[in-house]
């Protein structure tokens, strides 16, 4: 099949046959493994380009299948780069054994060539700088480094706050800040996200309940206080989350003020039957769910009535659209009325200006979130708030 020395480009797995895996030195030739079928031989060389560091052969009528670098790479491509990395070093080390089993002891230097294609250097650079990065939230999060920040939502009708989004802020102990836009994608790619997010929700209700307290006293008689979290993929996969909502909600009750969840379109359509089993859930434990960031995705309006939400967060790249042409203004104005239809609250996010603020409330949003009302910012600046 194959001669020990020559460039190899494929594996191979055995279905049906036997094959000697045999090395040569001059005279000599060592037999290392006999194989049959399900075995896979020939692996290395999907790994960097060293030769082959055995001969093949087949000792009887032998059907193959064959597994090119090229597949393998495509399939990599889609895997963390710590995982590809680790490969990597594996093969290295496996091909060094393998030499130096064959030849003896190595003269000093590497005995394999490491894998040095551009590609795998910055694999090791991502694999390693993810790994650190991970490592640093893990510390954050025992440090308790991260805080919870409150942006205003506002009705529209009389300019009062109705609740807050609760938005994660990291602050290392040298008091430079991460944004979440950084760090949040680290986390997603781990177990780590649904620590965090299992966090978040206790801090929002905590919270919220502070909020609650201080609003009954400072404004007897006014609608309660709600707070929204928001929600990444992979906790729909946390087994730890729906109990903790469940004891949450537990928490808040006997009170009308609320605990939301933020979920975003792309959350939906990646995982419609769990997202509809989360939702009709959290409906039980009298949760509402609420569609964030609509129009930056697929602004499906087809899938709102496969989904019992009961707020549509606009996105600030609508918010901004609508104040430049009268299309992006018709296309709102549309997607307002649909909602609208379907029995949907609408929050415009973003709102930064006066304008954008009276453009908005023209078109029948009811709720508004952005800078032009207020910033997110800590609990006490929020407590402080309601008092004005
Ligand atoms: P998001 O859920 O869409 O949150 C709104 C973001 O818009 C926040 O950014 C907020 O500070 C920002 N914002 C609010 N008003 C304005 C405005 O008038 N103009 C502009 N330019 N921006 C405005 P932030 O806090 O940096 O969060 C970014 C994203 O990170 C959030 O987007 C959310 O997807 C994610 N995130 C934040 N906290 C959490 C969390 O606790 N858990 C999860 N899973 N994701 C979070
Ligand atoms: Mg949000
Ligand atoms: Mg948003």
């Amino acid at each position: 099949m194959f001669r020990q020395g020559e460039p190899g480009d494929a594996a191979y797995v055995i279905e049906t046959g036997l094959i000697e895996i045999y090395t040569e030195q001059g005279e000599s030739r060592a037999s290392i493994a006999h194989l049959g079928p399900n075995s896979i031989l020939g692996e290395m060389a999907l790994f960097g380009d060293a030769d082959r560091a055995a001969s093949a052969q087949a000792l009887a009528p032998t059907q193959l299948l064959r597994l090119t670098a090229d597949h393998l790479r495509e399939r990599l491509e889609g895997a963390e780069p710590l995982t590809r990395h680790l490969l990597h070093v594996l093969v290295a080390r496996c091909r060094e054994l393998l030499e130096r089993a064959n030849a003896g002891p190595s003269p000093a230097g590497p005995a394999v060539q490491a894998p040095a294609a551009a590609d795998l250097g910055s694999d090791r650079a991502l694999a390693f700088g993810r790994l650190r990065a991970e490592q640093d939230i893990e510390q954050a999060l025992a440090d308790e480094q991260f805080q919870l920040h409150f942006q205003p939502i506002l009705r529209f009708a009389d300019q009062s706050v109705a609740g807050y989004e609760a938005l994660i802020r990291w602050v290392k102990p040298d008091g430079s800040r991460v944004s979440p836009g950084d760090f949040i994608p680290v986390a997603e790619a781990s177990e780590l996200i649904c620590r965090i997010g299992r966090w978040v929700v206790r801090v929002a209700v905590d919270s919220l309940l502070q909020l609650d307290q201080a609003q009954r006293q400072l404004q007897p008689g006014s609608p309660a206080l709600f707070i929204t979290v928001n929600l990444s993929a992979r906790q729909l996969h946390d087994p730890e989350l729906l109990p903790l909502l469940a004891a949450q909600a537990q928490r808040l009750q006997g009170r009308d003020c609320r605990l939301k969840i933020e979920v975003t379109e792309s959350l939906m359509i990646g995982n419609v039957a769990l997202m509809q089993a989360f939702i009709a859930r959290c409906g039980e434990l009298g949760l509402p769910v609420v569609l964030d960031d609509f129009g930056t995705g697929y602004c499906s309006l087809s899938y709102l009535h496969l989904f019992k939400v009961q707020t549509m967060k606009l996105d600030r790249s609508f918010v901004r659209g609508m104040a430049e042409s009268p299309a992006s203004e018709k296309v709102v104005r549309g997607i307002v009325a649909i909602a609208h239809d379907l029995g949907l609250d609408i929050v415009a996010e973003g709102i930064e200006t006066e304008q954008q603020a009276a453009q908005a409330a023209a078109m029948g949003v009811d709720y508004a979130q952005g800078y032009h009302f207020g910033r997110p910012g800590p609990l006490a600046e929020a407590m402080a708030q309601l008092g004005q």
